[in-house]
């Protein structure tokens, strides 16, 4: 495996992050650039590079994934005016960081197709 991570330097806490959630599986923070009132990360602790790179080992991460996405989005109270997530994969998705991430985006009306 390359070099680590910046999300896995988060979650071993060398560098420091706006937690929201936490658990065994995952880590789930405020993006340092964020492109919508609320813009939060959810990330897997297990280092998998794309979503594309999942294996069917992968499948109950990726549930919880789902569910937890659903929990911070009523944790965080913006759940019922509704949000987007996202995953950027790869070069022509607008992947910057080679460690799988939810981005979860919410509290403003996002336009449709994306840029
Ligand atoms: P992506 O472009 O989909 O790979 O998303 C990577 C995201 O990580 C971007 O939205 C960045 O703003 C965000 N990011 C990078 N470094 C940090 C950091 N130290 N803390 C929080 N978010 C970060």
């Amino acid at each position: 495996m390359s070099e680590k991570s910046i999300f896995e330097r988060i979650i071993e806490r060398e560098i420091p992050c706006s937690l929201v959630y936490e658990d065994e599986h995952c880590i789930a923070f405020h993006d340092i650039e964020p492109q919508a009132p609320v813009h939060i990360l959810l990330v897997p602790k297990k280092r998998i590079n794309r979503i594309e790179k999942a294996t069917a080992e992968d499948q109950t991460l990726l549930g919880h994934l789902m569910l937890k996405v659903g929990e911070i989005a009523r944790q965080e109270q913006f759940a019922e005016r509704g949000f987007r997530t996202v995953i950027n994969n790869g070069e022509n998705g607008g992947e910057t960081v080679p460690h799988l991430h939810i981005h979860i985006l919410a509290e403003r009306k996002l336009q449709w197709p994306p840029g």
